[in-house]
C-alpha cells in the first residue's frame, strides 16, 4: 500500500530532476577536470579554501558569498564546481539557467527560493549560481533584465541562514560591469576574477598536460609561441586542443597554431619582451 507519506518521501528524495542530482551536474561541470597551468588558478584554489574555512568557522557570520567573474570560456563555472566539491559540505544545490529555460519570471523566482530555502533546513549548504546574467535574462541589446528575479537574488544573497547553520554561496558571472550596474556586486562578500591565459607559459602548461602532442611537437611549439603574445579562455584552447587530435599527426602544430592565432589567442605579429 502507497500512501501520501510514501509519496511525499519519494518526490523528496527518490525522484531526480531532469538535469540530474547536484552531485552528478558538478561531475559534469568538472568532466574535463582542473589543469593548473598558473598561479592565477592556484591562488583562486587557495582563496576558496579561505572562504570554506570562513562559511565553516562557528564564531563568524553564517553567510559567504564569492562571485567568480571573468571573461567568457575562462573556467568559472568548473572553478566554482571545484570550490563546491572541495567544500565537501552534504548539502550542494546547483541553479542554473538551462534548468529554468522557458520559466516565466515568477516560477523562477520560486525555484531560486526553494532552493535557498531547503539550504537553511541544513546545518552546512552550499549553492552554486552558475551564469548570473542569464538567470537574471539580461541581454546586450537593448539592455533589459528581470527585475523580479534580481531583487529576488538580492534579498537572498544578503540573507543570513537560521542560526546556527552555515551557507556559502557561488556565482559565476561574465558581466562584472553589470552586475555592478545592478548594485548587486557590494552583496557579496568577496569578488574574484577568474582571468584567461595570458603567458605563453600557461599555453604550454595546457599542452604539456594533454596527451596530443609528443616532445618533439611540444618544443617545437614552444619556439614558436615563445615572446608573444597569448590570450585565451581555458574552455576555447581545449576545444582547440581537441581539434589538433583529430589532425593527423604531421600538420597537428601548424594547424594548432593557425587556428589559435585564427581565435584571437596567439598574436604572431606582436612580441613581447
Ligand atoms: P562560459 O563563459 O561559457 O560560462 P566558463 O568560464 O564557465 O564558460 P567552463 O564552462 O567552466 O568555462 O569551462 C572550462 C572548461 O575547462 C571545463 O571543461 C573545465 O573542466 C576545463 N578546465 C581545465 N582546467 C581548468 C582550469 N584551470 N580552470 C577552469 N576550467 C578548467
Ligand atoms: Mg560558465
Amino acid at each position: 500500500l502507497v500512501n501520501r507519506s510514501d509519496f511525499l518521501h519519494a518526490l523528496e528524495n527518490d525522484i531526480k530532476p531532469a538535469f540530474g542530482t547536484s552531485g552528478e551536474v558538478l561531475e559534469h561541470f568538472l568532466a574535463r577536470g582542473i589543469i593548473n597551468w598558473g598561479t592565477p588558478v592556484s591562488s583562486i584554489l587557495e582563496d576558496g579554501m579561505l572562504f570554506i574555512q570562513q562559511a565553516r568557522a562557528t564564531d563568524t557570520s553564517g553567510l559567504v558569498s564569492v562571485l567568480l567573474e571573468g571573461p567568457p570560456n575562462s573556467g568559472k563555472t568548473a572553478l566554482a564546481a571545484q570550490l563546491a566539491k572541495n567544500s565537501d559540505f552534504p548539502f550542494v544545490k546547483v541553479c542554473t539557467p538551462e534548468e529554468m529555460v522557458g520559466f516565466t519570471e515568477s516560477a523562477k523566482c520560486l525555484q531560486i527560493r526553494k532552493v535557498f530555502d531547503d539550504a537553511y533546513r541544513s546545518q552546512l549548504s552550499c549553492i552554486l549560481v552558475d551564469n548570473i546574467e542569464r538567470l537574471l535574462d539580461y541581454g546586450s541589446i537593448g539592455p533589459r533584465y528581470s527585475n523580479l528575479t534580481l531583487q529576488a537574488l538580492l534579498v537572498l544573497l544578503k540573507k543570513e541562514p537560521p542560526k546556527g547553520r552555515k551557507l556559502l554561496i557561488l556565482c559565476t558571472s561574465s558581466r562584472r560591469q553589470v552586475l555592478e550596474d545592478m548594485e548587486m556586486l557590494s552583496a557579496f562578500t568577496a569578488v574574484v576574477h577568474v582571468p584567461n591565459l595570458s603567458q605563453p607559459d600557461h599555453l604550454m602548461a595546457v599542452l604539456e598536460e594533454s596527451d596530443v602532442f609528443t616532445k618533439k611537437d611540444l618544443s617545437a611549439l614552444s619556439r614558436k609561441i615563445h615572446g608573444h603574445r597569448v590570450f585565451i579562455g581555458i574552455k576555447k584552447l581545449l576545444a582547440l586542443i581537441d581539434m589538433a587530435r583529430q589532425t593527423e599527426e604531421p600538420y597537428r602544430v601548424i594547424k594548432f597554431l593557425s587556428k589559435l592565432e585564427e581565435e584571437g589567442g596567439l598574436d604572431m605579429g606582436s612580441s613581447i619582451q
